[in-house]
């Protein structure tokens, strides 16, 4: 019951599809591109690349230089070029231009961990998965959903105690949340919409408004 309760009320604040994308590819470049980002570069950057190379075999094509200087305001540039093109590259030769839409098959492209794998399979092609990244992880233990000690663990974890139908809401919930209120340091407990719900806000946290 706590869980429905925390995904209605999150559901409420964080109305869900943000991030959902009719475009495997596209989703799939745009979460390569937000590891280590903010929100908004990500959306800037994977605009700016769109809006030049749309497709597997046009990325693989393009050249680094012309990939880093369209993505460079997404940080680390210069790994994530060369990685997006080998991406492509294999998108292209090995899967007909087709991302895989499953997890064994994603991670085995460059720089697509469990994380990466799960947001692909949520926004690119809504199917029901966890992505658990440090936000998820966090909240998911202040909250008491688990008690575990790495991001690993928590995705077992919310798959094990988690009714399905509310999967795919999870990390983009938690993630506007840990931006918002429950952050790393200083969470807002004060403005916390499910406080009654936590076992670990109030005086336990520093940071209280
Ligand atoms: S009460 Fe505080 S720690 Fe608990 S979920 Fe809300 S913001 Fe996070």
């Amino acid at each position: 019951m706590t869980i429905d309760t925390i995904i209605l009320r999150l559901g409420e604040i964080y109305p869900p599809g943000k991030f959902t994308s009719s475009d495997p590819f596209r989703c799939l470049i745009s979460t390569v591109l937000s590891q280590r980002t903010r929100d908004e570069v990500t959306y800037s950057a994977t605009e700016k690349l769109f809006s030049r190379f749309g497709t597997p075999s046009e990325i693989a094509c393009a050249g680094t230089d012309e990939i880093e200087a369209l993505i460079r305001e997404a940080g680390f540039y210069r790994t994530k070029a060369p990685r997006i093109k080998e991406i492509a590259r294999i998108i292209q030769d090995e899967f007909k231009g087709k991302v895989p839409d499953n997890m064994e098959t994603l991670l085995t492209l460059p720089g697509v961990g469990r994380k990466t794998a799960n947001c692909v399979l949520v926004n690119g092609f809504g199917k029901d998965a966890i992505a658990v990244d440090t936000h998820v992880h966090r909240i998911s233990n202040r909250l008491g959903l688990v008690a575990t000690k790495t991001p690993e663990e928590t995705e077992k974890e919310l798959y094990r105690t988690i009714p399905k139908e509310h999967w795919k809401y999870i990390n983009e919930f938690l993630v506007r949340f840990g931006q918002d209120i429950c952050r790393p340091v200083g969470p807002k407990c004060g403005a916390c919409p499910i406080i009654d719900l936590c076992p670990t806000g109030t005086s336990r946290l520093t940071g209280i408004k």
